[in-house]
């Protein structure tokens, strides 16, 4: 079958290496992708938060099946305009990615299922809210409602925190996305991501990860989107993915379905567990980057065969073939990331890396220019690798990194460390 992926990213590359290992990809086409994807699979421009441009592309290209990557085109309704037109996809639809764009929609789903999440309420306006804060008392988390790329959330530790970030969101720094604010009870208790495959009627679980949100080692400076994942996260153990299952993924899709509104697509779900207790902290309505890179070395050519049962409402009879196996990716970033950095630099040593079922460079943000990788991102390279034990997927990931020439990049130190 031709397969399109929508994406550019690491997760994208990820996805796309997973995809050709199976046997049922007979062309893959990835839009836009990337330096990296380039050297598997053909690569086209396409504006893809754009429903109609990449429906006209699907049907020109006679795609038979399209995986959407990142959140923007589905919140714009790149799914729902695909499947009118016949083709089958994998992803919510845009009423069902609500999930992740909206804050206080996913907050009064989960209400309505019972799915045990921080308490909260939400304010149009800084009096009321500041009331809030001041009756609560800290720690208390402050949110954008809408999507504000991981800057619209404020975990303030003094109530003062917390008044000031309800000033700086109601002056308007995230535009439309904080007309509405959300104030959350904090949670205590260790994160992890968990990640289920929904076709409106079962949910499958496809794995547990853990992020590194934090830039340098010792989870120090500032946020990023994220700079090094693992999987299985060891936190997320079979009880507690059983409960997370039960408690809070079930009940919050059966309220989806009974809302007219099924959830279809990888439902990514941030937990926060403490005392053996999951409790929600958001939803996302796509695969995580760099959580998918960990994801797809783990699956592998199955990836696709779990897709189009999810995409084909099949899941009931799917299931996951685990390799009792560990991964890790370390994320290389441009120095400068998470602020301004340096667009261009040259990366060397890529040619001569072995690139095997066990281990890989994921592309993000690289371009090729006279036979050269440059570094276009903040994120760049993913180095993932597997195996028997996290430590020696950490070790084969580092000894990777080590051979990279790129003296303009960096990466964290310590990926795994709450694990080892
Ligand atoms: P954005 O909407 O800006 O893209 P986001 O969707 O990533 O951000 P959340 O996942 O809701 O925002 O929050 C970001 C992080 O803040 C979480 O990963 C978690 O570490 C922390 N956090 C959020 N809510 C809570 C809470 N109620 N208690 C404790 N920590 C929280």
């Amino acid at each position: 079958m031709n397969i399109l992926i929508l994406g550019s990213g690491g997760r994208e590359h990820s996805l796309a290496w997973a995809v050709l290992q199976n046997p049922k990809c007979d062309r893959l086409i990835v839009a836009p992708g990337n330096a990296g994807i380039e050297q598997i699979a053909d690569c086209a421009s396409l504006d893809v938060d754009n429903p109609s441009a990449v429906c006209d592309f699907a049907v020109e290209n006679s795609i038979d099946f399209v995986i959407v990557g990142p959140e923007a085109p589905l919140a714009a309704g790149v799914v729902d305009m695909l499947r009118n037109a016949g083709i089958l996809a994998f992803g919510p639809t845009a009423a069902a990615a609500q999930l992740e764009a909206s804050k206080t929609f996913t907050k009064e789903v989960c209400d309505a299922a019972g799915a045990p999440t921080a308490a909260w309420a939400r304010f149009t306006e800084a009096g009321p809210a500041k009331d809030y804060i001041r009756q609560n008392g800290a720690p208390i988390v402050v949110k954008a409602d809408g999507l504000a790329a991981g800057k619209g959330v404020v975990v303030a530790m003094t109530e003062d925190e917390a008044l000031a970030a309800i000033d700086h969101m109601f002056d308007g720094a995230f535009g439309a996305a904080g007309a509405e604010v959300v104030i959350e009870e904090f949670m205590g208790g260790e994160e992890a991501s968990f990640f289920v495959l929904c076709d409106g009627q079962t949910c499958l679980p496809i794995g547990t990860a853990q992020d590194h949100k934090r830039a340098y080692d010792g989870d120090e400076g500032p946020n990023t989107g994220g700079m090094g994942a693992y999987s299985p996260a060891p936190v997320l153990t079979d009880a507690i993915a059983d409960r997370a299952m039960a408690e809070i993924i079930e009940p919050t899709m059966a309220e989806m379905t009974r809302r007219g509104t099924p959830y279809t697509g990888v439902l990514y779900a941030g937990l926060m567990i403490e005392d053996g207790q999951p409790r929600l902290v958001e939803y996302n309505a796509r695969f995580g980057d760099p959580e998918c890179q960990v994801l797809m070395m783990r699956l592998g050519g199955q990836a696709l065969d779990l897709m189009l049962a999810c995409a084909d409402a099949r899941l009931a009879d799917a299931q996951v073939q685990w390799a009792d196996d560990h991964a890790m990716t370390v994320v290389m970033a441009a120095k400068g990331y998470p602020g301004s950095y340096r667009k261009g630099s040259v990366i060397n040593g890529l040619n001569d890396m072995p690139e095997t079922s066990s281990q890989m460079v994921f592309h993000a943000g690289t371009t090729e220019k006279d036979g050269k990788i440059t570094a276009t991102g903040g994120r760049v390279l993913n180095v993932t690798a597997r195996g028997k034990s996290l430590q020696e997927a950490r070790d084969q990931a580092y000894a990777m990194a080590a051979q990279i020439d790129w003296p303009e990049g960096f990466y964290r130190q310590d990926i795994g460390w709450r694990s080892l």
